[in-house]
């Protein structure tokens, strides 16, 4: 993928201009201290996560944390971002799915990365707004759909790797029916308020997991995942 805002294949960091600049550079190193993939630092670097944050939260959009989005939604952290990132292993031929478009950031590292991204996003507003901004950076190798009945995009797998950025109660059936063999699984399982971050590996039909630590998402909702009682929808 060619962003638009940023070039330099191995130019390294731009100097520091001003205080836009120097958030920045503080939240790839932090990115740099935990993560050692070359090519996941180089996406982390490319995409300006500040493109992907609401208007009035930009001054933030370099800080360690997750920011509301709109409809009860985050963004997520940048460094779980760069980790799941680094777990899902891409080489650059690959074909992403991602559960959970959000803002869109996300979905922009992958197919950084990755020959081709699909994105699913029940919320309608979410799913526009990632659309344009992704649009905007000239972001072509990924599509964002809407969530249909079944959880993920069946139609469109096998997947080599699928990155789920909301939470599910236990690794859902229905996603890895749609993981190629081989394929990475890299999702946050655990209760509404507190998960584990697990990679899941397809080998033929064993499926090995590993527990990547502690994280804190939004729930995943509808099938494979939690209840809608409190969940927003399109
Ligand atoms: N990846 C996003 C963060 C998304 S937060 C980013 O980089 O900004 C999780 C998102 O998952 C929310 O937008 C939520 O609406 C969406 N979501 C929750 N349940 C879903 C489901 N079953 N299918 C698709 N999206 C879902």
């Amino acid at each position: 993928m060619r962003l638009r805002l940023r070039g330099g294949n191995g130019a390294g960091p731009a100097p520091p201009r001003d205080s836009r600049d120097r958030a920045e550079a503080r939240m790839l190193r932090l990115i740099r201290r935990h993560v050692r993939d070359r090519r996941v630092l180089d996406a982390m670097r490319a995409v300006p996560r500040d493109a992907f944050v609401p208007p009035g939260l930009r001054h933030q959009a370099f800080e360690d944390g997750a920011l509301p989005i709109g409809r009860g939604q985050t963004i997520s952290q940048p460094l779980i971002v760069a980790m799941m990132t680094e777990a899902a292993a891409l080489d650059g031929d690959e074909r992403v799915l991602e559960v959970g478009t959000g803002s869109g950031y996300q979905a922009a590292v992958l197919a950084y990365l990755a020959r081709e991204v699909v994105t699913v996003e029940r919320v309608g507003a979410l799913r526009r707004g990632a659309r344009a901004t992704l649009r905007r950076l000239g972001v072509h190798n990924a599509r964002c759909l809407s969530a249909g009945p079944v959880l993920g995009a069946p139609g469109d797998g096998p997947f080599d790797a699928i990155v789920v950025t909301a939470a599910a109660p236990e690794v859902p059936e229905a996603l890895v029916r749609q993981l190629a063999d081989r394929g990475r699984l890299v999702i946050p399982v655990g209760r509404r308020t507190q998960q584990e971050l697990l990679l899941v590996t397809r080998r033929g039909e064993r499926l090995r997991r590993r527990s990547l630590g502690g994280c804190r998402f939004v729930p995943l909702l509808g099938p494979g995942g939690f209840s809608e009682e409190d969940g927003g929808s399109s």
